[in-house]
Order: structure tokens, then sequence, then C-alpha cells
């Protein structure tokens, strides 16, 4: 079989309605591309009759490879295999749902070949979503982009291309907690993005519960920003200069001879004895921030090119 080129990576959690489609609307496309190509399929430890449909595919078609998980490990580390797995010279990430239309292939490929590395497919419209999902999922984004620093286009998911120089970056990250969005981000190359109406799915119902929601937000913020880490000190500090301000005019008022009574001091010292408290935490936050910047032990940085080196 010949190398693929593209490799188009997808994670599937019970999508026994939606696999069909995939693969009937999926192939034509890239048939019709016509760079060689494979499909990735992760399989996220389905209950459905996922397994059976992908082994199908498989044996049907050697372009097509999936890799099942042993239990359900989520999305993100779904989508991580698939790329560890894939031997493209780039890959589309795309969910199993088609929510991001595959139509878009084509435009994807196009940026590629003018040489970017990273394409995002940015969403204009959201069809089939509730209120509730764009609102979280919005506000999701711009809480990434400002707790972690990086540039983190809006309203953009997990549906783009990856050059094989991101996939190795991406891939060669030491940390365990994973999320693409913000890895991407952070390993650079020239990024561009193209917009796409986002469709509802072609089947089936989300697999993202709340609590799935949650925990993917804890942890695409907690483990990039030890921004989050320096809150307790930062606030300290807000309240140490608020109950001392709080003390001098007081302090003001008694010069005045205003009568306050004894336990209005309270309150002032209160706030202070606990804003000291926030800002010794804070102080230990810092060192554990730098000790957690450590046990990442993530490169200090990426190299893009190498030119006239000969290995
Ligand atoms: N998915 C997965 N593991 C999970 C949850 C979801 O592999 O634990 C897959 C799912 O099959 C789909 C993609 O991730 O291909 C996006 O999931 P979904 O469409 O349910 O999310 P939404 O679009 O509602 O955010
Ligand atoms: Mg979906």
């Amino acid at each position: 079989m010949t190398k693929p080129t593209i490799s188009i990576v997808t994670p599937i959690y019970n999508e026994q309605e939606c696999l069909p489609n995939f693969f009937k609307r999926v192939i034509p496309i890239m048939e019709n591309i016509g760079l060689p190509f494979e499909i990735i399929a992760v399989n996220d430890g389905s209950k459905d009759k996922t397994p059976q449909i992908l082994r199908e595919q498989c044996q049907k078609d050697s372009r097509v490879k999936a890799i099942n998980f042993s239990r359900n490990f989520g999305q993100q580390a779904a989508f991580l295999c698939g790329l560890k797995n894939c031997s493209g010279d780039c890959a589309i990430l795309i969910d199993a749902d088609l929510q991001d239309p595959p139509e878009l292939f084509s435009s994807l490929i196009e940026k590629w070949k003018e040489g970017y590395e990273v394409v995002h497919g940015v969403r204009k419209v959201r069809k089939g979503e509730s209120f509730f999902k764009k609102f979280t999922s919005s506000l999701f984004i711009k809480l990434l982009t400002k707790s972690s620093g990086l540039d983190i286009p809006p309203n953009s998911g997990e549906f783009k291309l990856y050059d094989r120089k991101v996939i190795d970056a991406i891939c060669g990250l030491p940390e365990r907690s994973r999320y693409l969005r913000v890895q991407v981000a952070w390993v650079g190359f020239r990024q561009t993005s193209i917009e796409f109406d986002r469709d509802e799915r072609t089947a089936g119902e989300t697999k993202f519960t709340l609590k799935k929601m949650l925990k993917t937000a804890e942890a695409g913020i907690v483990p990039y920003s030890p921004k989050v880490l320096k809150l307790s000190g930062k606030l300290g500090v807000v309240g140490c200069i608020l109950s001392l301000l709080t003390f001098a005019v007081f302090t003001i008022l008694a010069i005045l001879k205003t009568a306050l009574p004894l336990t209005a001091w309270l309150f002032p010292s209160i706030a202070l004895a606990t804003s000291i408290i926030l800002i010794s935490n804070g102080i230990t936050d810092l060192y554990v921030g730098y000790l957690y910047e450590d046990v990442k032990a993530r490169p200090i940085y990426i190299e893009s090119e190498k030119i006239n080196f000969w290995e």
C-alpha cells in the first residue's frame, strides 16, 4: 500500500448510528481529492455495535484502520492515539458525528499546500446546539485563552488539519494531561483558519454529558495555567490593600472624633489577617507553580525546520 499523504483521525464513542454514514461520506470525498489517504478510527471503549462496524469496514477497505481502547478514556485520549498511530504527511481531526463537514477537507488541504502547518476550522453557525452548549463552549474558549495566555481561535473545536511537524511536536510533549486545543496553540508553527457552518449530528445524541464537559474544562484550564494557582496570592494582595485603606479611613474618623463602635474595627482586622494568610499561601503557590512546570518537563523550544544539517 502507498504511504498515505492524508490521515483522517476520528474518535468514536457509541456511534453505531453515525458510523456507516461517516464512511459513506468521507471515503468518496477523499477519493475525489485524489491523494493517498488512511482513516484512523479510534474506538474509545464503545458499548454498542461500533467495534463490529469498524471490523467490517476494515475488512472491506485496507485504507481504514481501527484502534480499540480497553475502556472509555475520552475524546482527547482517542485523538492523541490517532495522531500517534497515523502515518500521513498531515492529519485531519474530525468527530465521527459529522457535525464538522468533510466537504471542507479540500479547503483545509489547500491551505496546507500553501504552507500553513495548522488549519483551524472556525464555526460561523452552530446548528442544532442549545443556547447552553453554545454559551458554555464560547465561555470555555475565552477562559482557556485568558488562563493560558495563548492564541486560541474563538469558535474553534478539534476540527483541524495538522502538518506532520505539528503531529510530531504534540505527540512528543511529555505531559500526561492533554488538551489538544491548548497544545496546538502552544507548539506554534504557521497557523490559519477557515470558517464554516457547523451542522447538527447526523444521528444519535451528544456524548458529552455535563459531567464530561466540566471534566474537560478542568483538564483544559488547570494543567496549562499556573495563573489559577496565583489567584489566592492576588486576592490576598487586594484584600490587604482594602483592609489597610479601611484602617486609614477609620483612623482619620477617630482623629476627627467621629464616634465609631469598637466592633467596627473588627472588620478590617479580620480582613487583614485573612489577606495575610492568602498571601502566604500565594507564596507557597509560586513555588508549586515552578515545580509544576518542571514536573511537566516540556521541551524549552521546538524546532520548525533545519537547513543544511545532514544526519
Ligand atoms: N467521543 C469520544 N469519547 C467520549 C466522548 C465523545 O471519543 O468519551 C467522540 C464522539 O464519538 C464524537 C466526538 O468525540 O466523535 C465528539 O463528541 P460529541 O459529538 O458527543 O460532542 P459534541 O459535538 O456534542 O460536543
Ligand atoms: Mg458532536
